[in-house]
């Protein structure tokens, strides 16, 4: 552009703007459905970090600032509610969350807690008495990690406690199950039953028979015959979650592999929809379409949709998982594991696979998200990554690894070259944090949940929870963040403390970052006037408090779009 063009323009802005205020003085007029008074508003908008007031006008910030300002938006129609000098922060945003399953979890057998097989059986028991015969015993939750004698559990006195009853009982993080006897029967799962591809069937050493326990891919010997949920347990399971969310404070959640598998009768981004059509999604939505190549054929049916039913739902990305989870030794290292000599990890997905989907991402306008937990899977993610990057630039493209809980120290530095977000669950450190060290050993655990180090080296981190794995209370990740202690505390100085978040980046990446993770940096994340108007009012000054109050203080107003979803008593 010349630079007479330039001036010429600039002339005809400012013209036309005056134009615009003399003629339409009217509209300019000040007013807010809702103007919140008196607070300590943290807006993590670096030009006005704290203000303490602020005017929303139908689902938009209009202004931030001084209760003097604020005030002059208030009518006779607008809602004015005093903080009483409580904290408020933007509305806070989970980058890695399971609706569906978290809804549905919490209608299972809870198994989290249980220091031995024993307890599990008993809770089991308990469970057989209630209920008819042939009916389906689901269960979530065991770690035969926090049991005295670590060993993996098999099946027989499972199977002779629930003879009539299919048994799954997922170990936490999900990635393997133990199941009795009357399930396998119905799998027809035998000694002769072959490995599958990615899975691992444990089994017996002398007989070959398998012991009850399905790792990664295997698991879908079972999964695939128990009874699939009804339209309405769907929409159940998603709006009880949706429920929790906003009780924490969570105005916004990326949905970290929502099914689109053909075997069901409503696929969840119709479900979703539908729920949005009608107004019933009380926060936001950011779904990545979930599966395995397998579905390949489902994944790019649906175009990019954006900020669909006034900014409830978006769907342009895809989640896939390259490996498992190091709980159960599914997770993919370099070098064998330290505390099982000879053994990897598995893929679950291969890359050359991803690799072909990635390709499609791009074409189709939509991020990859590809779940990556050990060394080598976080290595192959950022190999295919840079090798899709040479014909078809990625970088603006915010491509995602999802857990980057390993990774190898001279890796760190392709995230930033690719534009690579990592989207990490701070919780899981600290509840690893007791065996992580016996999987990878001494040297590897510094590439481990290497907060600090991945920040330095100049990208974001996208914060989240992974619930119903985790505690769904982002205040308890924001603790594990800026702590490493668990939640008694321990170990005082924090488990490899110099990698800590300090407090405002642990909020940013519930924030700001999280929006930036999902292209929503612009509309979210921060309190700025034309931003949507989605906050959380807490009990307690979250930056100023001890690290150990973050575990109580409560969320005791969250508002999304100007609405206010949850109001706790107290608030009253
Ligand atoms: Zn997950």
């Amino acid at each position: 552009m010349s630079h007479k063009k330039k001036v010429l323009t600039g002339f005809l802005v400012l013209s036309m703007s005056a134009f615009t205020y003399s003629s339409c003085n009217k509209h300019l007029e000040k007013k807010a459905d809702l103007v919140l008074l008196n607070g300590t508003i943290y807006t993590i908008d670096e030009n006005r970090p704290e203000a303490e007031a602020l005017a929303i006008e139908r689902d938009r910030f209009v202004f931030v600032g001084n209760n003097a300002g604020a005030k002059k938006y208030i009518t006779e129609k607008t809602t004015v509610i005093d903080l009483k000098d409580k904290t408020v922060t933007p509305g806070l945003i989970d980058s890695h969350v399971h609706l569906e399953w978290y809804g549905r979890y919490q209608e299972e057998v809870h198994l989290h807690g249980t220091t031995n097989f024993d307890d599990v059986l008993k809770i089991v028991e308990q469970h057989v008495k209630r209920i008819e015969p042939g009916e389906w015993i689901i269960g979530a939750g065991w770690d035969h990690e926090d049991w005295p004698d670590k060993k993996l559990p098999t099946h027989e006195r499972l199977s002779a406690i629930s003879p009539q009853n299919p048994v799954l009982l997922e170990r936490d993080g999900a990635h393997s199950v133990l199941v009795n006897q009357t399930a396998m029967n119905l799998a027809g799962i035998d000694e002769k039953t072959k490995d599958i591809k990615g899975g691992q069937i444990i089994r017996d050493s002398k007989t070959g028979a398998p012991t009850g326990i399905f790792v990664d891919r295997a698991k879908t010997l079972i999964s695939s015959i128990k009874p699939q949920p009804s339209y309405d347990d769907r929409v159940r399971y998603i709006l009880n979650a949706v429920d929790s969310c906003i009780s924490v404070g969570l105005t916004s959640v990326h949905d970290a592999g929502v099914f689109n598998e053909p075997s069901l009768a409503y696929q969840m981004i119709d479900i979703f929809k539908v729920l949005a059509e009608k107004g019933k999604l009380k926060n936001r939505i950011y779904a990545m379409l979930g599966g395995n190549e397998v579905y390949l054929d489902n994944y790019f049916q649906y175009p990019p949709m954006i900020g669909y039913g006034n900014h409830h739902l978006t769907f342009r990305s895809i989640k896939i998982a390259l490996d498992g989870a190091m709980g159960s030794r599914g997770a993919l290292l370099l070098d064998e594991y330290s505390d099982m000599p000879g053994h990897r990890g598995s893929v679950v997905t291969e890359s050359d696979a991803i690799k072909k989907i990635a390709i499609d991402a791009v074409n189709k306008d939509f991020q990859l998200n590809v779940h990556a937990i050990g060394d080598s899977a976080s290595r192959l993610s950022l190999d295919l990554f840079e090798e899709v990057d040479a014909d078809y630039p990625i970088h603006e493209r915010r491509f995602r690894i999802e857990h980057l809980q390993l990774i190898s120290l001279e890796d760190i530095p392709r995230l930033e070259k690719l534009g690579v977000i990592p989207s990490m669950q701070a919780y899981h450190a600290i509840s690893d944090m007791n065996w992580a060290e016996t999987r990878v050993g001494k040297e590897r655990v510094k590439g481990n949940y290497a907060w600090r180090k991945v920040l330095d080296s100049g990208v974001i981190i996208a914060g989240g929870s992974d619930i119903p794995v985790v505690p769904i209370n982002p205040l308890w990740s924001i603790y594990a963040s800026v702590t490493r202690r668990d939640i008694d505390g321990l170990p005082e100085e924090g488990w490899y403390p110099e990698e800590r978040m300090s407090r405002e980046e642990a909020l940013k990446s519930y924030t700001i970052w999280g929006a930036y993770a999902a292209f929503e940096e612009k509309l979210k994340g921060s309190i700025e006037v034309g931003k949507l108007a989605d906050l959380v009012v807490f009990s307690k000054d979250i930056t100023k408090i001890a690290a150990e109050e973050l575990l109580t203080t409560k969320a005791l107003l969250t508002i999304v779009g100007g609405d206010i979803v949850y109001k706790r008593k107290e608030f009253e």
